[in-house]
């Protein structure tokens, strides 16, 4: 029998979520709506508690 893999692993979609930066840094939430600011640059806002960033 083959050892399972799949214990290592109980949330892939988070490590991708980390390298991204896309979680939200105040309630850690993955929900992120991406805007473009005034100066034409990228901020992000949350979803589930309406914190903003850039
Ligand atoms: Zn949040």
């Amino acid at each position: 029998m083959a050892a399972s893999d799949f214990e290592k692993a109980p949330d892939p979609f988070a490590a991708q979520r980390a390298r991204a930066g896309l979680n939200c840094p105040s309630c850690g939430s993955s929900h992120i709506a991406q805007v473009l600011g005034d100066n034409g640059g990228v901020s992000y806002v949350c979803t589930a508690c309406g914190h903003s960033w850039s």
